[in-house]
């Protein structure tokens, strides 16, 4: 057995050998013809795994900081946030401590935005870009794009669209360019299967032209900054290298698997974990059809004892998820993403229904 546990909670998620060992390939320069190189093949790839011709952007640091670029390159009056989980509030806090004019709907956790709420808000001029989160982690609630598409399209068509996508970017398809999202984000350590402390973004030309017109922006967040480092094929500041490296193996990985042979391995994985806990008799957190397909958000109304259940589970070599923020205690979660397949999963559930047994539920 491992001296650490392998985890099975929504982030960071199990890194597998394979990627560890390319964790440590020798450093390059990060102003070299090598890192350009790098960075054209990252680029293409994640441009692939979004569908979109969008800018892409490579962070050396959490989701969070891309959490204020989206904002300070985009809101000139104002922006409308949707609140229903920690992450989504977290978001919105940011924006209020940036001092922008912001408001949010805010929804009882476990729902998912409705979409007659966003219009009404929006119509009624006061804002210039909505920010959401697509799955809220600390929930399992997965927002419909689709539908949000739709209402930016034929009615909103100058405000700009931000979107958190941390735990669903590469494990979930969104078509960005077909959506017509201009910001989308996400850090490395969830559905992409890779260590924390990097993360991705997609910026369209809307909103490059957008971040021109406004001012103090800082140097650090400033797409305008990125963007004469984008031409480079080169990050504005010294990279995070080992993540680079991870990314291009991932992206060989994701290749390899196919697409939608990887959005169907996530969704089948999800179907698969509602169906064992419903076996159980316990519920899905989430709203009915809100479920997200990178983690299962689980009621535990069967009263099992988690704590117990943990500790057992890390006696076998794995560790559980008990809740997130205000949920802890309440709810506990399966992740089903990244490096976690079919067969890592099934162990997983079987270890538990083993636990189960022992505790005679
Ligand atoms: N957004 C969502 C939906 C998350 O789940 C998380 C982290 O779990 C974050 C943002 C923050 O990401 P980071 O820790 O990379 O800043």
């Amino acid at each position: 057995m491992s001296e650490f546990p392998k985890l099975f909670i929504p982030g960071p998620t199990h890194v597998s050998d394979e990627i560890l060992n390319v964790l440590s390939t020798p450093q390059i320069g990060h102003r070299t013809p090598e890192i350009s190189e790098l960075i054209q093949i990252i680029n293409k790839g994640v441009q692939n795994v979004l569908y979109t011709k969008n800018h892409i952007y490579l962070a050396s640091h959490a989701a969070t900081g891309l959490w204020e670029m989206g904002t300070k390159n985009s809101v000139k009056k104002g922006v409308l946030h949707c609140t229903n989980g920690a992450f989504s509030s977290k978001w919105f806090l940011s924006s209020k401590l940036n001092n922008f004019n912001c408001t949010t709907i805010d929804y009882e956790w476990g729902r998912a935005i409705n979409i007659k709420d966003v219009d009404k808000t929006l119509s009624t001029g006061k804002y210039d870009v909505f920010a959401m989160v697509h799955n809220e982690t600390s929930t399992g609630v997965m927002n419909d794009l689709y539908e949000i598409s739709h209402i930016m399209k034929t009615k909103y068509p100058d405000i700009i669209w931000l979107v958190d996508a941390v735990s669903s970017m590469a494990g979930v398809k969104i078509e960005v360019d077909k959506l017509g999202i201009d910001f989308i984000l996400s850090s490395t350590q969830k559905a992409w299967g890779l260590p924390a402390g990097f993360s991705i973004c997609s910026v369209s030309n809307k909103m490059i032209e957008k971040s021109k017109t406004l001012s103090n922006k800082g140097y650090f967040l400033d797409i305008q900054v990125y963007e004469k480092y984008y031409a480079k094929l080169q990050t504005p500041t010294t990279p995070s290298i080992p993540h680079m490296f991870g990314l291009k193996k991932i992206l060989e990985i994701i290749e390899e698997e196919g697409l939608e042979n990887r959005w169907k391995r996530h969704k089948r994985m999800s179907e698969k974990t509602i169906g064992w806990a419903t076996n159980h008799g316990q519920e899905l957190f989430p709203e009915e059809g809100k479920h997200s397909f990178t983690l299962t958000c689980l009621k535990n109304i069967r009263n099992w004892d988690i704590n117990k259940i943990n500790d057992m589970l890390l006696n076998k070599g794995f560790r559980m998820d008990r809740g997130y923020g205000s949920l802890k205690g309440k709810v506990f979660r399966i992740p089903h993403m990244g490096n976690i397949y079919m067969d890592d999963l099934d162990e997983y559930l079987n270890l538990i229904d083993e636990i189960l047994c022992q505790l005679k539920y």
